[in-house]
Order: C-alpha cells, then sequence, then structure tokens
C-alpha cells in the first residue's frame, strides 16, 4: 500500500513517524481548532478526537512542508516538481467502481440534510463570516464533452443545506455561467478528506478541459478510483471521507465572507454564488479535514503547482533555467526566486520577464545564478546584497494586473518588480569568488568534541 493512497493511509504514515498530534481534549470549533493546528503549523498535523459534541473528528496540516509532499510521493524534495510537471504532462484516466467498492458509500443522506447538525465545519479566524469548508474539492462536470473540472472555492456555510461560494473567473465559474444562460443549475460534488496528492493535483495550471483527477491519479501512479453520485451526474474519489452532492443555483447570489485569506488579510463580504446540497454520503466513522487559511499546508498546496507552471514558463525563453522557488514569505504567490545557468549577458533580465508574464499573481521576482540555494532565504537575500545594483539589474512595470487580494494594489493592479542578481558574464573570476575553507566539507564534528 502506498503512504498518500487515501487520506487515512497517509495519516497513519504520519502517526508511525510521529508527525500526527492526537488531541483528546474536547475543543471548540470556534478559533480553538484551528489555534492549535497554527500553533502545530509545519511540525505536526493536528487530529482532533472531540470536537464539541460531534463524533466526527477533524483532521488539519496534513502535508505542511515541501518534505511531506516528497514523502507523499515516494520521493526527494528537489524531485517534486519534474514529477509533478509529469503528471500534468501525462494525466491517467479514472478507474469507475461500483458503490459496493467504494468506502464513502457505506452511508448515504438523503433526507432532512443540515450541514452544521452533521459536520465539524470550522470558524478559522477572528472576523470570518462563518463556519467555512476550506478543503473541499469543487467537482462539476462539463456536459458537452464530458469532462470534469476539479478546483477548491472557500464555502461559507449559510442554511441548512445551503453554501456561499467564491468562483474566480476560472474553470468552475466558466461552466456555471453556460448552465446559468440556459436557466439551469450546474450539478456539483464536494468531496472532503482524500489523500494529499489528489489535492495538490486539483490546484494545477492546465487548460480548460483537463480533469485534474486524471492528473492526480498520474502523480499517484495509479487510476484514482473514483464512483458515480447518488444524485448528480458525478464522479468522485471512491475512498473519500465525505461527499457533499448539490447544485450551484442559477440567477441566485448571497452576501459571503469576510473571509481570512492566503496573503494573510481577509477576503471582503459581496454578494456570491449559492450551493444547495440534496445528498450527502460518508465512510463510516468519517474524518472531516479542513485546511487553515495562510497555513504552510494553504500555501504549499498552491504553490508547487505554480512552480511547475513557472519553471515551464521560464525555460520556453531561458533554456538554462535550473529552479523556481514560490516562497512561503511571499504566501507562495506573489515571490518567485529562479537560479539561472546564464550563459549569455542579459539573460537574467529575461527571466525576469518570463516570469512575470506566467501569472498575474507573480509580483516581484530574483534572478541568481545557479550556486545559489534558493529555498534558502538567506542566501537569496545574500545575492540581493552583493550581486546586485539598482541602476542596471532593476527591472520596474508600472500599472500592470496582480492580486485584487494583495491589500498594497488599486483594485489588483499595480507595479511589478524584478531583481537581476546574476554575475556578469565578464566579471574578473576573483572578484566574485565565494570565500571557501578547503575543508570544511569533510569535518566530521564529533572527532573534534
Ligand atoms: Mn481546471
Amino acid at each position: 500500500m502506498r503512504r498518500a493512497q487515501t487520506l487515512r493511509t497517509w495519516l497513519e504514515y504520519l502517526r508511525q513517524t510521529e508527525r500526527l498530534a492526537t488531541i483528546e481534549k474536547q475543543v471548540s470549533l470556534q478559533y480553538e481548532l484551528a489555534a492549535v493546528t497554527k500553533k502545530l503549523d509545519g511540525v505536526k498535523a493536528a487530529f482532533f478526537k472531540q470536537v464539541e459534541d460531534y463524533s466526527i473528528p477533524v483532521v488539519s496540516g496534513i502535508c505542511s512542508t515541501r518534505e511531506q509532499f516528497a514523502e507523499a510521493m515516494e520521493t526527494d524534495p528537489y524531485d517534486v516538481i519534474r514529477r509533478f510537471t509529469d503528471a500534468v504532462a501525462s494525466p491517467l484516466p479514472c478507474k469507475q467502481v461500483g458503490n459496493d467498492e467504494a468506502p464513502v458509500k457505506e452511508n448515504i443522506i438523503r433526507e432532512d440534510i443540515d450541514l452544521m447538525r452533521l459536520l465539524p465545519i470550522p470558524v478559522h479566524h477572528e472576523k470570518d463570516a462563518g463556519n467555512y469548508l476550506t478543503a473541499a474539492l469543487f467537482i462539476v462536470r462539463d456536459p458537452v464533452t464530458r469532462k470534469q473540472n476539479v478546483s477548491i472555492h472557500r464555502l461559507q456555510v449559510t442554511g441548512k443545506n445551503r453554501l456561499g461560494a467564491l468562483l474566480l473567473p476560472r474553470h468552475t465559474y466558466h461552466l456555471y455561467k453556460q448552465a446559468e444562460s440556459a436557466g439551469r443549475a450546474l450539478e456539483c460534488a464536494i468531496v472532503i478528506g482524500v489523500d494529499p496528492l489528489t489535492m495538490l493535483a486539483s490546484q494545477a495550471s492546465t487548460p480548460f478541459g483537463v480533469d485534474e483527477l486524471e492528473i492526480a491519479g498520474a502523480l499517484r501512479g495509479e487510476p484514482l478510483e473514483v464512483v458515480r453520485c447518488e444524485t448528480v451526474d458525478i464522479d468522485v474519489p471512491a475512498f473519500a471521507e465525505i461527499v457533499l452532492e448539490g447544485k450551484i443555483l442559477p440567477h441566485v447570489r448571497e452576501p459571503e465572507g469576510p473571509f481570512g485569506e492566503f496573503p494573510k488579510y481577509y477576503g471582503p463580504r459581496s454578494d456570491k454564488e449559492v450551493v444547495e446540497i440534496m445528498a450527502i454520503t460518508h465512510r463510516h466513522q468519517p474524518i472531516f479535514y479542513t485546511i487553515v487559511p495562510a497555513g504552510y499546508e494553504h500555501l504549499l498546496l498552491g504553490g508547487i503547482p505554480r512552480e511547475a507552471s513557472l519553471l515551464q514558463s521560464i525555460k520556453q525563453t531561458v533554456s538554462g533555467v535550473k529552479a523556481v522557488h514560490m516562497s512561503l514569505g511571499g504566501t507562495c504567490r506573489y515571490h518567485a526566486i529562479v537560479s539561472i545557468l546564464k550563459r549569455n549577458e542579459g539573460e537574467g533580465k529575461n527571466a525576469i520577464l518570463a516570469a512575470l508574464a506566467n501569472s498575474f499573481d507573480i509580483k516581484h521576482v530574483v534572478v541568481v545564478d545557479e550556486d545559489v540555494d534558493i529555498f534558502n532565504m538567506e542566501e537569496v537575500e545574500w545575492a540581493i546584497a552583493t550581486r546586485f545594483q539598482a541602476e542596471r539589474d532593476l527591472v520596474v512595470v508600472h500599472g500592470a494586473q496582480g492580486s485584487k487580494l494583495d491589500p498594497s494594489t488599486d483594485e489588483g493592479v499595480g507595479s511589478k518588480l524584478g531583481f537581476d542578481c546574476t554575475i556578469p558574464l565578464d566579471s574578473e573570476p576573483m572578484r566574485y569568488l565565494r570565500i571557501k575553507i578547503p575543508q570544511y566539507e569533510g569535518i566530521n564534528l564529533e572527532d573534534y568534541l
């Protein structure tokens, strides 16, 4: 059995490697659960056995380091981007199974849907408008091609069987608008509690029409098993913990938000699309999964797929690009650090332009030579400090589209900045020679202490 076969096998792997903190003490849904999770961020996953009076436990922080995503792929951290890129390039079709082979169908609820009575859905941040699903795969189907689309949206509980959804203008929204213009609802499935690689695959930057569950299959190295929902024409992971079956209502908008988002600020309240839930299916003794927004798990789930896309973009312009890093301090969205083997003068600047062109979210780009470890921010700062001169190495573009969630922009419009920290090719060798103590690498401290 692979480590990341299902949420349960992954939690068992974390437990065996002492990175699952089991919390026996009863905790409150409001803030306390998020606070304890955040205390453990980047160290251990938090498994809450008793959340208020609910019989369902809650887990959070199941992958909160880059190393853990590598472990889920059963590879090393430097191979994560290559593996993800390969999966995006070669999706693997899902394997359809029947209800009797799908644990998520062990319990089927069609009557008296009451989300907050059944599920321990937390309130995470101080000014959040209410209880939010933050870690659910949102699956819809294109009625023309029958291809599914998978994404993650924040979902506020606004009624017994009602959710307010933030749908950014991407694939899900496009399919919804098509349905709405024909006066129809768009069926959806909301999937809680899958393995970390399926979560990661859902965040792939792909063209419209690619089923992210097929990318999950490729990333897992075997087809993902899926089962047809009870009340909607959608296939969901058979080993998911909980599935909500519903529809996005046409011509209905209701207030949603504010909500604490990945940049560590609140996304605003406004009228949003509404999902109505018709049925819930779940495993016996299901586990509820939540992501505390802006935590390492949230940032890395967004960052790793973005790095894969960014590396591909830069490669088209600068073939000597070695690696890219969307750093945690830059929310894994706004800051890109790029290392290149510079073969021609000026390529540092080309790498900046290519990086800025990859995504409107990217705001600041730092390009360094390949000797700099771009995953060590002290090294990156050192390169800026000693290899950069603003007069010749700075690239500035004003009035470009950026992230609306960056509060320093004017409704999303702002400046882009690039730092070319590559060494001039014609520089005299001694000038940029790193100091080095010859015997350092071979020293074993135990021989001296
Ligand atoms: Mn998509």
